[in-house]
C-alpha cells in the first residue's frame, strides 16, 4: 500500500508546512507524466493481481491462534540480493513480495505480468498464487501459516499477538492494538500517529453488532485508562451504543483484500473502462463478502471497506461536518492560526451553521490554512468509493458520458484543477479528477525527498495519488529519461480495488480472471454502464450488507439501454463450455454452433428486470447482473463470448470447431469453474465467505448466542481456513463441500486426486 522511501519521515506538525510544496510539485510531475505519455498507444493488454496474507501463528496444544509479529524478516530476506538462495527462490517461481501495513502481513504479486491476450496465462494465475504460499511457507516454521483471511477475527481482543504486546503503542494510543503490530518501516508507525494528529483525534470506527438471541447490544471489550488523553475519546461520543468500537488504523489496513490491475491501449480506454467498471465496484463487492467478524464480535454487515474507510479518516471536525467532542476544536492538526479558531467559535461555527462559511461550489469555508489553501467540506474519507467519472469523450465519437452522471458534491482543489485546465492537457472530467485527489495533505514526508527533480521524480505525485484509496485508482504511467522505448515501460492502467480476499487460491484466481475478462469484454463489446454515481455510491451501503450478494438489488443501468444486443450473445453462457469441450454434446449436425454461440438457453431467470424505478435505471441482483436473464446478456456471457471469439488459439478459431486437446479442455473446464464460483456465489448455491464463517461461528458448540467469537472458535476457525485453504478432502471433505458446494467440490477434488 503506497510509496515506501528510505530515509526520515516528518512528524505532522513539521510535515504540514511543505504540504503546499509537494501538491505543487506533485502536480508538475503529473503534467510532465501526461507531456511524456498522453500521446502513447497501443499498449499490450498486460495484467496482474496482489494477495495480502495474515502470518497466524496455531498453538495446537494450547489451542490458540494468533497474528504473528515477529515474523516479518521473511520480507526482507526474500528481497535480499545478498541471500541468493533465498531470494531466487522468488525470482525463479515468478513472485514478488511486498510488504503491507500490518507486521504479521505480508503481499505478493506476479513478478511479471500476466499477458491477457493470452488464455494459458489466465489459467496460469492460480499456479502462480500456490507458489506465493509455497515460497513464503518454506521461509516460515510449519507453524505459522501465510492465511488469506479478510480480517482477523479477533484482531485487538486481548492477547491476540505473537508474541504477546501490550496496547500503549504512542502511535495508534489505540485501547486495544499494540503498536507492534504495525509494519517497523518508518512510513507506516508515522502514517498511523500522523492520520490521528491532523485529524486532531483518533479515528472511531463503529460497525453494528449482530444482534443473536443473547446479545447484549453493548461493546463491554472498551477499557476505563489513564495513559493518553485521548483515551477518554469513547465516553465523549467516539464509541456509539449497539456497535463494535475500534479506535485505530490497524484495524482498517490490516485487513486484507485482493486487487487486479489491468493495462489497457492507451489513456482513451483506460479512462472509458475506469467508468465501465465504476457501477461493478459495490456488487462484485458484495460477491466477494468476507468479513463478518471484528474484533470477536460477529457484525451486522458482511465486509470491510466502510471499517478500513473509518481506520484511515484524518478529516477534522469541522470538514466532515459535525461538533467537535467535549475539549477538542473543529480544527484538528491543521495550521489554522488561533485568532481564526476563535472567531470562528464566537461565530457560533458548528454543524448546520456551518454552511454560512461555505463560499463556492468547491464547499471552500471562509478559513484557509497558514500554506493558503481553503479548509473545506469533505464529505468522504481518503478510502472510498470514487468520486466522478473520467468520461469517455476521446475514447469514442459519440460518447455514453453526459455530465449529468457526475452528480454528487465532489470538492475540488481549485487551484489544482485551474492549473491542469490552463495546459490544456486535461479536460474538465480529467481535471476534476485530479483536483479532487489533491484537496488531501500527503500523511508523509521524507525530509531528504522534500526537494525533487519534477521531470524525473513522480513521487510527490504519488504521495498524493497512493493515498487516495478508492474502490478503482486510475494509474498514469511513471516518467523516464530515456524515452526512446516507452513502449517497454508500463502504461495507463485501472486497478480494481474493492474485492475482499478469499481463503483459497482457487478462488482468489477466479475473481482475478474474472475481472480481468470482464475488463477486457467492456472494452470488446463497448456496454454502456453510465448511471448517476450517486447510486453507485448508494449501492456502496447496499454491498455492505448481510448477505448482499444474494438478497439485495442494486441499481444499474436499464439492461435495455447497455446498448448490446442480447441475441449476439445466444448460448455463450456456461453450456458453451460443454458443447466446446464435448464433441457430440449437442443437437445439431452444424458444428459451428460450438464455437460460435448455440440457440436460445433459458437459465431459469424469467425476466431479469426488477424494479423499474425509472427507465434508464433499474434494479438487479447480482444474479441477474452476472448470469443476464433471456433478455439481456450479464457478464458471464460477455466473457463466454471473448474467450469463444479472441482467446482461444487461432487454429481452433479457423479450422476445428471443437477443442481437440486434453489440456486445452482442461484449461477451459478450471475457467469455467471459476465462473460457476462467482455465478454460485451471486445466486446463492454456493455460500459467500462471510456467509460461511458466519454460518462457522453460530453453529459452534462454544457459541453462546451472545455475537461473541471467543478464542477456541477463533481457533476452531483458523484451523478449518488452514483446511480449507490447502484444500484437504482428505481430511475436510465435508467442510469443503459446505464451502464450495457439491459441485466445484468435486471439480476440485478430481482435480486434486
Ligand atoms: N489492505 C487494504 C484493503 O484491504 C488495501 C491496501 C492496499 O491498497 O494495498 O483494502
Ligand atoms: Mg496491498
Amino acid at each position: 500500500m503506497g510509496l515506501l522511501s528510505l530515509g526520515t519521515p516528518l512528524d505532522w506538525h513539521e510535515s504540514r508546512k511543505h504540504n503546499e510544496h509537494v501538491r505543487e510539485n506533485g502536480i508538475e510531475q503529473l503534467i510532465n507524466i501526461f507531456k511524456q505519455h498522453g500521446e502513447r498507444q497501443n499498449d499490450h493488454f498486460y495484467w496482474g493481481d496482489e494477495v495480502e496474507y495474515m502470518l497466524v501463528d496455531i498453538d495446537s496444544s494450547n489451542k490458540t491462534a494468533k497474528l504473528a509479529i515477529d515474523r516479518d524478516s521473511i520480507l526482507d530476506d526474500l528481497n535480499d540480493p545478498s541471500k541468493p538462495e533465498i531470494a531466487m527462490k522468488a525470482i525463479n517461481n515468478n513472485v514478488s513480495f511486498h510488504p503491507e501495513y500490518g507486521r504479521y502481513m505480508i503481499e505478493a504479486t506476479p513478478l511479471k505480468p500476466y499477458d491477457g491476450e493470452s488464455l494459458s496465462d489466465y489459467v496460469y494465475v492460480e499456479e502462480n498464487m500456490v507458489k506465493r504460499r509455497e515460497v513464503s511457507q518454506s521461509e516460515l516454521p510449519k507453524h505459522i501459516i501465510p492465511l488469506t483471511l479478510t480480517t482477523y477475527p479477533r484482531m485487538g481482543c486481548g492477547n491476540f499477538t505473537s508474541p504477546t504486546a501490550k496496547p500503549i503503542g504512542p502511535a495508534s494510543q489505540s485501547l486495544f492494538l499494540p503498536d507492534e503490530i504495525i509494519n517497523r518501516h518508518v512510513r507506516f508507525p508515522t502514517l498511523t500517529a500522523n492520520i490521528r494528529k491532523r485529524r486532531g483525534h483518533k479515528v472511531a470506527i463503529n460497525l453494528p453488532i449482530y444482534p443473536d438471541t443473547n446479545t447484549k447490544l453493548i461493546d463491554d471489550s472498551i477499557p476505563k485508562r489513564d495513559l493518553f488523553p485521548s483515551d477518554e475519546e469513547p465516553w465523549l461520543g467516539a464509541s456509539q451504543p449497539g456497535h463494535v468500537y475500534m479506535d485505530s488504523m490497524g484495524f482498517g489496513m490490516g485487513s486484507s483484500c485482493l486487487q487486479i490491475t489491468v493495462q489497457p491501449s492507451d489513456i482513451h480506454e483506460a479512462r472509458y473502462l475506469y467508468d465501465t467498471l465504476a457501477p461493478l465496484t459495490p456488487i462484485l463487492m458484495a460477491v466477494s463478502a468476507a468479513a463478518p467478524i471484528f474484533k470477536g464480535f460477529l457484525v451486522n454487515q458482511d465486509v470491510r471497506w466502510n471499517v478500513i474507510s473509518g481506520a484511515v479518516d484524518d478529516r477534522t471536525f469541522l470538514e466532515r461536518d459535525i461538533k467537535p467532542y467535549r475539549g477538542l476544536d473543529f480544527f484538528g492538526g491543521l495550521d489554522v492560526p488561533d485568532e481564526v479558531k476563535v472567531h470562528f467559535d464566537k461565530l457560533g461555527g458548528g454543524p448546520g451553521v456551518n454552511g454560512d462559511h461555505i463560499t463556492n461550489e468547491f464547499g471552500d469555508t471562509t478559513i484557509t490554512t497558514l500554506d493558503g489553501k481553503p479548509v473545506q467540506k469533505i464529505p468522504k474519507s481518503r478510502y472510498e468509493s470514487i468520486d466522478s467519472y473520467l468520461s469517455d469523450e476521446g475514447y469514442r465519437s459519440d460518447p455514453y458520458f453526459k455530465k449529468s452522471y457526475n452528480d454528487i458534491y465532489s470538492p475540488i482543489n481549485k487551484k489544482v484543477y485551474d492549473k491542469l485546465i490552463s495546459t490544456k492537457l486535461f479536460d474538465a472530467p480529467l481535471a476534476h479528477h485530479f483536483a479532487h485527489l489533491f484537496i488531501r495533505d500527503p500523511l508523509v514526508i521524507f525530509s531528504e525527498r522534500v526537494n525533487q527533480n519534477n521531470n524525473l521524480d513522480n513521487d510527490h505525485f504519488e504521495n498524493l495519488q497512493s493515498t487516495n484509496w478508492q474502490t478503482l485508482r486510475f494509474k498514469p504511467p511513471a516518467l523516464y529519461s530515456d524515452i526512446d522505448d516507452l513502449t517497454k515501460t508500463p502504461g495507463w492502467r485501472v486497478e480494481f480495488r474493492p474485492l475482499e480476499i478469499q481463503l483459497t487460491d482457487f478462488e482468489n484466481a477466479a475473481y482475478s480472471v474474472f475481472i480481468t475478462l470482464v475488463s477486457k469484454a467492456i472494452l470488446k463489446f463497448s456496454p454502456d454502464f453510465y448511471m448517476p454515481i450517486s447510486k453507485v455510491d448508494s449501492n456502496m451501503k447496499t454491498a455492505h450488507g448481510v448477505d448482499a450478494s444474494t438478497d439485495a438489488k442494486f441499481w444499474f443501468r436499464n439492461p435495455s439501454q447497455w446498448r448490446l444486443n442480447n441475441e449476439d450473445f445466444k448460448g455463450y453462457d456456461l453450456t458453451w463450455f460443454d458443447r466446446f469441450v464435448n464433441d457430440g454434446n449437442d443437437l445439431f449436425d452444424d458444428n459451428v454452433v460450438y464455437l460460435n454461440g448455440y440457440v436460445e438457453v433459458n437459465n431459469g431467470i424469467e425476466n431479469g428486470i426488477v424494479e423499474h424505478e425509472d427507465c434508464q435505471n433499474v434494479k438487479l441482483t447480482a444474479q441477474e447482473l452476472i448470469d443476464g436473464s433471456d433478455t439481456f446478456p450479464g457478464l458471464i456471457k460477455m466473457i463466454v463470448k471473448l474467450i469463444a471469439t479472441d482467446l482461444l488459439p487461432a487454429n481452433w478459431q479457423n479450422s476445428s470447431h471443437h477443442c481437440k486437446s486434453r489440456q486445452f479442455a482442461r484449461d477451459l473446464e478450471l475457467i469455467r469453474n471459476y465462473l460457476k464460483l462467482i455465478s454460485g456465489r451471486a445466486s446463492g448455491k454456493i455460500p459467500t465467505v462471510a456467509r460461511f464463517l458466519r454460518n462457522f461461528v453460530l453453529k459452534h458448540p462454544d457459541y453462546k448466542q451472545d455475537s461473541k467469537v471467543s478464542e477456541r472458535i477463533n481457533y476452531d476457525l483458523v484451523q478449518a481456513s488452514v483446511a480449507i485453504t490447502n484444500l484437504d478432502f482428505k481430511h475436510h471433505q465435508p467442510l469443503l463441500e459446505e464451502y464450495f458446494g457439491e459441485e466445484i467440490a468435486s471439480y476440485l477434488q478430481t482435480r486434486t486426486n
